[in-house]
Protein backbone atom coordinates (compact mmCIF):
# COMPACT_ATOMS: atom_id res chain seq x y z
CA UNK A 1 0.00 0.00 0.00
CA UNK A 2 0.95 3.29 -1.04
CA UNK A 3 0.41 6.66 0.57
CA UNK A 4 0.30 9.92 -1.68
CA UNK A 5 0.00 13.14 0.69
CA UNK A 6 -1.12 15.87 -1.25
CA UNK A 7 -0.19 19.08 -0.03
CA UNK A 8 -2.10 22.16 -0.54
CA UNK A 9 -0.83 25.19 -2.27
CA UNK A 10 -2.21 29.01 -2.01
CA UNK A 11 -5.23 27.95 0.17
CA UNK A 12 -3.05 27.35 2.98
CA UNK A 13 -2.95 31.76 3.41
CA UNK A 14 -6.72 31.76 2.75
CA UNK A 15 -7.70 30.45 6.24
CA UNK A 16 -11.64 32.30 6.76
CA UNK A 17 -12.12 29.94 3.68
CA UNK A 18 -9.79 27.11 4.09
CA UNK A 19 -12.90 24.36 4.39
CA UNK A 20 -14.40 25.65 1.47
CA UNK A 21 -11.05 25.11 -0.11
CA UNK A 22 -10.45 21.83 0.90
CA UNK A 23 -13.74 20.57 -0.14
CA UNK A 24 -13.81 21.59 -3.36
CA UNK A 25 -9.96 20.13 -3.85
CA UNK A 26 -11.22 17.05 -2.24
CA UNK A 27 -14.38 16.71 -4.57
CA UNK A 28 -11.73 17.73 -7.66
CA UNK A 29 -9.39 15.50 -6.96
CA UNK A 30 -12.49 12.64 -6.78
CA UNK A 31 -13.99 13.36 -9.54
CA UNK A 32 -10.76 13.40 -11.35
CA UNK A 33 -9.42 9.99 -10.04
CA UNK A 34 -12.62 8.25 -10.80
CA UNK A 35 -11.72 4.97 -12.01
CA UNK A 36 -9.15 4.20 -10.11
CA UNK A 37 -8.97 2.44 -6.91
CA UNK A 38 -8.22 4.94 -4.53
CA UNK A 39 -8.85 6.37 -1.01
CA UNK A 40 -9.17 9.58 -0.35
CA UNK A 41 -8.52 11.26 2.99
CA UNK A 42 -8.96 15.08 4.09
CA UNK A 43 -8.14 16.66 6.91
CA UNK A 44 -7.02 20.54 7.73
CA UNK A 45 -3.27 20.10 7.25
CA UNK A 46 -3.51 17.55 4.19
CA UNK A 47 -5.19 14.90 2.28
CA UNK A 48 -3.84 11.47 1.69
CA UNK A 49 -4.63 9.21 -0.95
CA UNK A 50 -4.39 5.32 -0.32
CA UNK A 51 -3.86 3.15 -3.38
CA UNK A 52 -2.38 -0.22 -4.60
CA UNK A 53 -3.21 1.35 -7.94
CA UNK A 54 -0.96 2.45 -10.59
CA UNK A 55 0.76 5.53 -8.95
CA UNK A 56 2.62 6.71 -11.88
CA UNK A 57 -0.80 7.48 -13.87
CA UNK A 58 -2.59 8.64 -10.47
CA UNK A 59 0.72 11.15 -9.84
CA UNK A 60 0.22 12.46 -13.72
CA UNK A 61 -3.10 13.31 -12.97
CA UNK A 62 -2.75 15.05 -9.57
CA UNK A 63 -0.07 16.96 -11.27
CA UNK A 64 -2.84 18.79 -12.99
CA UNK A 65 -4.94 20.00 -10.57
CA UNK A 66 -5.45 23.21 -9.28
CA UNK A 67 -4.66 23.73 -5.80
CA UNK A 68 -2.11 21.13 -4.83
CA UNK A 69 1.07 22.50 -4.66
CA UNK A 70 3.24 19.27 -4.22
CA UNK A 71 2.57 15.49 -4.30
CA UNK A 72 4.99 13.01 -1.81
CA UNK A 73 5.13 9.55 -2.52
CA UNK A 74 5.26 8.40 1.24
CA UNK A 75 5.39 4.85 3.31
CA UNK A 76 3.19 4.69 6.22
CA UNK A 77 4.04 3.20 9.55
CA UNK A 78 3.65 2.90 13.35
CA UNK A 79 5.60 6.04 15.58
CA UNK A 80 8.10 3.61 16.87
CA UNK A 81 11.91 3.76 16.42
CA UNK A 82 12.08 0.41 14.92
CA UNK A 83 9.45 0.27 11.96
CA UNK A 84 10.96 3.65 11.12
CA UNK A 85 14.20 2.23 10.94
CA UNK A 86 13.34 -0.97 9.11
CA UNK A 87 11.02 1.27 6.35
CA UNK A 88 13.37 3.88 5.83
CA UNK A 89 15.98 1.01 4.96
CA UNK A 90 13.55 -0.52 2.52
CA UNK A 91 12.54 2.51 0.80
CA UNK A 92 16.10 3.97 0.28
CA UNK A 93 17.40 0.59 -1.12
CA UNK A 94 15.39 0.87 -3.68
CA UNK A 95 16.38 3.96 -5.09
CA UNK A 96 19.49 5.29 -6.76
CA UNK A 97 21.33 8.18 -5.34
CA UNK A 98 24.73 8.63 -4.46
CA UNK A 99 24.25 11.65 -1.75
CA UNK A 100 21.94 12.36 0.42
CA UNK A 101 20.66 14.33 3.66
CA UNK A 102 17.65 13.08 6.28
CA UNK A 103 15.43 15.78 7.77
CA UNK A 104 13.24 15.15 10.50
CA UNK A 105 10.19 16.73 11.56
CA UNK A 106 8.74 16.03 14.86
CA UNK A 107 5.30 16.77 15.26
CA UNK A 108 4.75 14.62 17.98
CA UNK A 109 6.59 15.78 20.73
CA UNK A 110 5.79 12.74 23.22
CA UNK A 111 8.62 11.13 20.92
CA UNK A 112 11.21 11.43 23.34
CA UNK A 113 14.41 11.20 20.26
CA UNK A 114 14.60 15.07 19.31
CA UNK A 115 14.63 15.75 15.30
CA UNK A 116 18.34 16.56 14.56
CA UNK A 117 19.52 13.46 16.83
CA UNK A 118 16.84 10.86 14.71
CA UNK A 119 18.21 12.55 11.62
CA UNK A 120 21.87 11.78 12.64
CA UNK A 121 20.71 8.59 13.76
CA UNK A 122 19.19 7.32 10.67
CA UNK A 123 21.92 9.28 8.56
CA UNK A 124 24.19 6.60 10.51
CA UNK A 125 21.80 3.35 9.55
CA UNK A 126 21.89 4.01 5.97
CA UNK A 127 25.99 5.01 5.86
CA UNK A 128 26.12 1.41 7.16
CA UNK A 129 23.87 -0.64 5.24
CA UNK A 130 24.32 0.83 2.04
CA UNK A 131 27.90 1.60 -0.25
CA UNK A 132 29.02 4.76 -2.21
CA UNK A 133 27.04 6.74 -0.41
CA UNK A 134 27.50 10.21 1.74
CA UNK A 135 25.62 12.90 3.45
CA UNK A 136 25.32 16.08 1.87
CA UNK A 137 23.40 18.86 3.82
CA UNK A 138 23.32 21.40 0.87
CA UNK A 139 22.63 19.78 -2.30
CA UNK A 140 21.38 15.93 -1.80
CA UNK A 141 20.51 13.91 -4.22
CA UNK A 142 17.52 12.25 -2.19
CA UNK A 143 16.29 14.16 0.62
CA UNK A 144 15.05 11.39 2.62
CA UNK A 145 12.26 13.09 5.15
CA UNK A 146 10.54 11.37 8.10
CA UNK A 147 7.43 13.32 9.65
CA UNK A 148 6.86 11.64 13.19
CA UNK A 149 3.38 12.19 14.33
CA UNK A 150 1.45 11.01 17.16
CA UNK A 151 -0.18 7.74 15.85
CA UNK A 152 1.89 7.23 12.28
CA UNK A 153 4.98 8.28 10.66
CA UNK A 154 5.61 9.23 7.27
CA UNK A 155 8.51 8.37 5.12
CA UNK A 156 8.93 10.81 2.03
CA UNK A 157 10.10 8.87 -0.95
CA UNK A 158 10.21 11.56 -3.39
CA UNK A 159 8.42 14.98 -3.79
CA UNK A 160 6.68 15.98 -6.59
CA UNK A 161 6.22 19.38 -7.83
CA UNK A 162 2.65 20.04 -8.85
CA UNK A 163 0.65 22.79 -10.66
CA UNK A 164 -0.14 24.79 -7.69
CA UNK A 165 -3.34 27.90 -8.07
CA UNK A 166 -6.51 27.41 -6.48
CA UNK A 167 -8.69 24.55 -6.73
CA UNK A 168 -10.74 25.09 -9.42
CA UNK A 169 -14.83 25.85 -8.53
CA UNK A 170 -13.72 28.22 -5.55
CA UNK A 171 -13.73 31.23 -7.97
CA UNK A 172 -17.02 30.28 -8.70
CA UNK A 173 -17.89 29.82 -12.80
CA UNK A 174 -17.49 31.74 -15.62
CA UNK A 175 -18.09 31.22 -19.28
CA UNK A 176 -15.32 31.17 -21.83
CA UNK A 177 -15.36 32.28 -25.49
CA UNK A 178 -14.07 29.00 -27.04
CA UNK A 179 -12.75 29.78 -31.09
CA UNK A 180 -10.29 27.73 -32.31
CA UNK A 181 -7.32 29.32 -32.29
CA UNK A 182 -3.91 29.49 -29.86
CA UNK A 183 -4.90 31.72 -27.31
CA UNK A 184 -9.09 31.21 -25.81
CA UNK A 185 -7.52 28.14 -25.12
CA UNK A 186 -4.42 29.38 -22.70
CA UNK A 187 -6.99 31.77 -21.56
CA UNK A 188 -9.28 29.22 -20.07
CA UNK A 189 -6.10 27.25 -18.56
CA UNK A 190 -5.00 30.43 -16.93
CA UNK A 191 -8.90 30.81 -15.72
CA UNK A 192 -9.21 28.00 -14.31
CA UNK A 193 -6.08 28.53 -12.72
CA UNK A 194 -7.06 31.05 -10.38
CA UNK A 195 -10.08 28.61 -9.67
CA UNK A 196 -12.22 29.65 -12.63
CA UNK A 197 -14.45 27.07 -13.54
CA UNK A 198 -15.53 26.79 -16.78
CA UNK A 199 -18.71 26.30 -19.11
CA UNK A 200 -17.22 27.36 -22.85
CA UNK A 201 -18.99 29.22 -25.88
CA UNK A 202 -18.22 28.21 -29.48
CA UNK A 203 -19.76 30.26 -32.60
CA UNK A 204 -19.72 28.48 -35.43
CA UNK A 205 -21.27 29.67 -39.08
CA UNK A 206 -22.35 26.60 -40.36
CA UNK A 207 -21.82 25.49 -43.88
CA UNK A 208 -19.16 28.54 -44.04
CA UNK A 209 -17.10 26.72 -41.09
CA UNK A 210 -17.45 22.94 -41.44
CA UNK A 211 -18.01 20.41 -39.08
CA UNK A 212 -14.17 19.56 -38.53
CA UNK A 213 -13.60 23.13 -37.00
CA UNK A 214 -16.14 22.60 -34.86
CA UNK A 215 -14.63 18.78 -33.56
CA UNK A 216 -11.43 20.85 -33.35
CA UNK A 217 -12.65 22.72 -30.76
CA UNK A 218 -14.37 19.88 -28.71
CA UNK A 219 -10.90 18.25 -28.82
CA UNK A 220 -9.56 21.41 -27.07
CA UNK A 221 -12.18 21.16 -24.56
CA UNK A 222 -11.35 17.71 -24.21
CA UNK A 223 -7.54 19.08 -23.39
CA UNK A 224 -9.10 21.25 -21.13
CA UNK A 225 -10.49 18.54 -18.90
CA UNK A 226 -7.07 17.53 -17.89
CA UNK A 227 -7.82 20.47 -15.18
CA UNK A 228 -11.37 20.05 -14.91
CA UNK A 229 -12.83 16.69 -15.89
CA UNK A 230 -16.31 17.00 -18.01
CA UNK A 231 -16.51 20.72 -19.13
CA UNK A 232 -19.92 21.73 -20.77
CA UNK A 233 -19.58 23.21 -24.10
CA UNK A 234 -22.33 25.49 -25.73
CA UNK A 235 -22.10 25.58 -29.37
CA UNK A 236 -24.24 28.41 -31.02
CA UNK A 237 -24.89 29.04 -34.87
CA UNK A 238 -24.15 31.77 -35.27
CA UNK A 239 -24.86 31.92 -39.61
CA UNK A 240 -28.03 33.97 -39.57
CA UNK A 241 -26.49 37.36 -37.45
CA UNK A 242 -23.31 36.81 -39.54
CA UNK A 243 -25.21 37.03 -42.77
CA UNK A 244 -27.43 39.54 -41.86
CA UNK A 245 -24.01 41.88 -40.81
CA UNK A 246 -22.88 41.14 -44.17
CA UNK A 247 -25.92 42.09 -45.42
CA UNK A 248 -26.39 45.43 -43.70
CA UNK A 249 -23.12 46.63 -42.45
CA UNK A 250 -20.08 48.83 -43.79
CA UNK A 251 -17.54 46.41 -44.11
CA UNK A 252 -15.01 48.21 -42.03
CA UNK A 253 -17.30 48.21 -39.39
CA UNK A 254 -18.01 44.13 -39.65
CA UNK A 255 -15.76 43.16 -37.04
CA UNK A 256 -17.22 45.18 -34.27
CA UNK A 257 -20.76 44.38 -35.09
CA UNK A 258 -19.98 40.61 -35.27
CA UNK A 259 -17.74 40.84 -31.67
CA UNK A 260 -20.50 43.09 -30.01
CA UNK A 261 -23.09 40.29 -31.09
CA UNK A 262 -20.98 37.65 -29.71
CA UNK A 263 -20.29 39.44 -26.43
CA UNK A 264 -24.10 39.72 -26.27
CA UNK A 265 -24.82 36.32 -26.85
CA UNK A 266 -22.29 35.29 -24.08
CA UNK A 267 -23.61 37.56 -21.74
CA UNK A 268 -27.00 36.12 -22.02
CA UNK A 269 -26.01 32.57 -21.59
CA UNK A 270 -23.69 33.23 -18.89
CA UNK A 271 -26.72 35.35 -17.42
CA UNK A 272 -28.96 31.94 -17.46
CA UNK A 273 -26.92 29.69 -16.07
CA UNK A 274 -25.96 31.82 -13.28
CA UNK A 275 -22.23 32.29 -14.37
CA UNK A 276 -20.05 34.80 -13.09
CA UNK A 277 -17.99 36.25 -15.67
CA UNK A 278 -17.20 36.31 -19.29
CA UNK A 279 -13.15 35.33 -20.52
CA UNK A 280 -11.36 35.46 -23.85
CA UNK A 281 -8.68 35.42 -25.31
CA UNK A 282 -7.76 38.52 -26.67
CA UNK A 283 -4.51 40.10 -26.16
CA UNK A 284 -4.18 44.10 -26.14
CA UNK A 285 -3.00 44.99 -29.57
CA UNK A 286 -2.76 41.80 -31.37
CA UNK A 287 -5.49 42.52 -34.06
CA UNK A 288 -7.72 45.49 -34.84
CA UNK A 289 -10.34 44.19 -32.88
CA UNK A 290 -8.04 44.06 -30.06
CA UNK A 291 -6.73 47.87 -29.76
CA UNK A 292 -8.10 49.27 -26.21
CA UNK A 293 -10.73 51.03 -28.41
CA UNK A 294 -11.89 48.54 -29.99
CA UNK A 295 -11.78 46.53 -26.86
CA UNK A 296 -13.89 49.62 -25.16
CA UNK A 297 -16.93 49.26 -28.09
CA UNK A 298 -16.77 45.52 -28.07
CA UNK A 299 -17.15 45.44 -24.13
CA UNK A 300 -19.64 48.16 -23.64
CA UNK A 301 -22.67 46.11 -24.55
CA UNK A 302 -22.08 43.98 -21.44
CA UNK A 303 -21.46 44.83 -17.51
CA UNK A 304 -20.27 41.87 -16.42
CA UNK A 305 -16.32 41.09 -15.11
CA UNK A 306 -14.87 40.38 -18.62
CA UNK A 307 -11.37 38.73 -17.95
CA UNK A 308 -8.82 38.35 -20.41
CA UNK A 309 -6.10 36.32 -18.78
CA UNK A 310 -3.37 36.65 -21.90
CA UNK A 311 -3.84 40.58 -22.63
CA UNK A 312 -0.74 41.15 -21.46
CA UNK A 313 1.17 38.04 -23.14
CA UNK A 314 2.82 38.02 -26.18
CA UNK A 315 2.39 35.79 -29.02
CA UNK A 316 5.28 33.87 -27.93
CA UNK A 317 4.71 33.60 -24.23
CA UNK A 318 1.00 32.53 -25.30
CA UNK A 319 2.60 30.08 -27.63
CA UNK A 320 4.63 28.49 -24.87
CA UNK A 321 2.04 27.90 -22.48
CA UNK A 322 -0.34 25.96 -25.27
CA UNK A 323 2.75 23.84 -26.02
CA UNK A 324 2.71 23.27 -22.09
CA UNK A 325 -0.61 22.40 -22.00
CA UNK A 326 -0.70 20.55 -25.43
CA UNK A 327 -3.28 22.52 -27.47
CA UNK A 328 -1.11 23.95 -29.13
CA UNK A 329 -0.79 21.55 -32.19
CA UNK A 330 -4.45 21.11 -32.10
CA UNK A 331 -5.10 24.79 -32.15
CA UNK A 332 -2.84 25.42 -35.54
CA UNK A 333 -5.19 23.36 -37.64
CA UNK A 334 -6.17 25.19 -40.68
CA UNK A 335 -9.79 25.42 -40.11
CA UNK A 336 -11.81 28.35 -40.81
CA UNK A 337 -12.99 30.21 -37.97
CA UNK A 338 -16.40 32.53 -38.36
CA UNK A 339 -14.15 35.48 -37.50
CA UNK A 340 -11.99 34.76 -40.42
CA UNK A 341 -14.77 34.17 -43.15
CA UNK A 342 -16.77 37.13 -44.47
CA UNK A 343 -13.10 39.22 -43.36
CA UNK A 344 -12.94 42.75 -44.70
CA UNK A 345 -9.52 44.05 -45.96
CA UNK A 346 -9.56 47.00 -43.70
CA UNK A 347 -11.25 46.58 -40.28
CA UNK A 348 -11.47 49.80 -38.45
CA UNK A 349 -8.72 50.26 -35.84
CA UNK A 350 -10.42 52.50 -34.04
CA UNK A 351 -14.19 52.35 -34.14
CA UNK A 352 -16.39 54.81 -33.09
CA UNK A 353 -19.52 53.59 -30.64
CA UNK A 354 -22.05 55.90 -31.62
CA UNK A 355 -21.40 54.51 -35.16
CA UNK A 356 -21.31 51.01 -34.13
CA UNK A 357 -24.69 51.52 -32.36
CA UNK A 358 -25.98 53.29 -35.62
CA UNK A 359 -25.31 50.34 -37.96
CA UNK A 360 -26.55 47.82 -35.90
CA UNK A 361 -30.09 49.52 -35.91
CA UNK A 362 -29.90 48.28 -39.57
CA UNK A 363 -31.31 44.83 -39.07
CA UNK A 364 -33.38 43.32 -36.52
CA UNK A 365 -30.86 41.48 -34.14
CA UNK A 366 -32.54 41.25 -30.78
CA UNK A 367 -34.28 38.32 -32.75
CA UNK A 368 -31.54 36.70 -34.01
CA UNK A 369 -29.82 36.63 -31.06
CA UNK A 370 -32.89 34.98 -29.12
CA UNK A 371 -33.48 32.43 -31.62
CA UNK A 372 -28.87 31.87 -31.91
CA UNK A 373 -29.14 31.28 -27.73
CA UNK A 374 -32.48 28.96 -28.30
CA UNK A 375 -31.36 26.72 -30.71
CA UNK A 376 -28.30 26.47 -29.40
CA UNK A 377 -26.43 23.01 -28.74
CA UNK A 378 -25.27 21.74 -25.57
CA UNK A 379 -22.96 19.02 -24.51
CA UNK A 380 -20.71 18.08 -22.11
CA UNK A 381 -17.42 16.71 -23.15
CA UNK A 382 -16.28 13.61 -20.70
CA UNK A 383 -13.09 12.89 -19.43
CA UNK A 384 -11.38 9.74 -20.42
CA UNK A 385 -8.00 9.31 -18.44
CA UNK A 386 -6.59 7.12 -20.51
CA UNK A 387 -7.15 9.29 -23.68
CA UNK A 388 -4.85 12.06 -22.92
CA UNK A 389 -1.03 12.06 -23.17
CA UNK A 390 0.17 12.22 -19.33
P1 LIG B 1 -7.84 32.91 -30.69
O1 LIG B 1 -6.45 32.53 -31.02
O2 LIG B 1 -8.25 32.48 -29.32
O3 LIG B 1 -8.82 32.47 -31.75
P2 LIG B 1 -7.55 35.41 -31.93
O4 LIG B 1 -6.25 36.04 -31.72
O5 LIG B 1 -7.77 34.67 -33.19
O6 LIG B 1 -7.87 34.48 -30.69
P3 LIG B 1 -10.02 36.84 -32.30
O7 LIG B 1 -10.40 35.92 -33.39
O8 LIG B 1 -10.16 38.29 -32.50
O9 LIG B 1 -8.56 36.61 -31.76
O10 LIG B 1 -10.84 36.48 -31.03
C1 LIG B 1 -10.60 37.05 -29.79
C2 LIG B 1 -11.29 36.21 -28.75
O11 LIG B 1 -12.70 36.16 -29.01
C3 LIG B 1 -10.87 34.75 -28.80
O12 LIG B 1 -9.70 34.54 -28.06
C4 LIG B 1 -12.07 34.07 -28.20
O13 LIG B 1 -12.06 34.19 -26.80
C5 LIG B 1 -13.23 34.88 -28.75
N1 LIG B 1 -13.71 34.28 -30.01
C6 LIG B 1 -13.35 34.55 -31.27
N2 LIG B 1 -13.99 33.74 -32.16
C7 LIG B 1 -14.78 32.95 -31.44
C8 LIG B 1 -15.69 31.87 -31.76
N3 LIG B 1 -15.88 31.48 -33.01
N4 LIG B 1 -16.32 31.27 -30.74
C9 LIG B 1 -16.12 31.65 -29.46
N5 LIG B 1 -15.27 32.63 -29.10
C10 LIG B 1 -14.61 33.27 -30.06
MG1 LIG C 1 -9.53 33.36 -33.50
Amino acid sequence: MKLILIKYGELTTKSGNRNLFINILYNNIKKALDGYDVRIIKNRVRMFIETDDNIEEITNILKNIFGIHSIVIAHRVNTNTEEIESKVLEVAKNMDFKTFKVETDRADKTFTIPSMDFSRRIGALLLKNIDNIKVDVHNPEYLLKIEIREDYSYIYEKEIKASGGYPVGVAGKGLLMLSGGIDSPVAGYLAMKRGIRLECVYFESPPHTSEMAKNKVKTLVEKLNKYDANITLHIVRFTDIQEAIYKNIDPTYMITIMRRMMYRIANKIMEKNNLLCLINGESVGQVASQTLTSMRVINSVTSVPVIRPVACLDKLEIIDIARKIDTYETSILPYEDCCTIFLPKHPVINPDIDKAIEYEQSFDYEKLIDDAINSREIIKIKKDNKKFDI
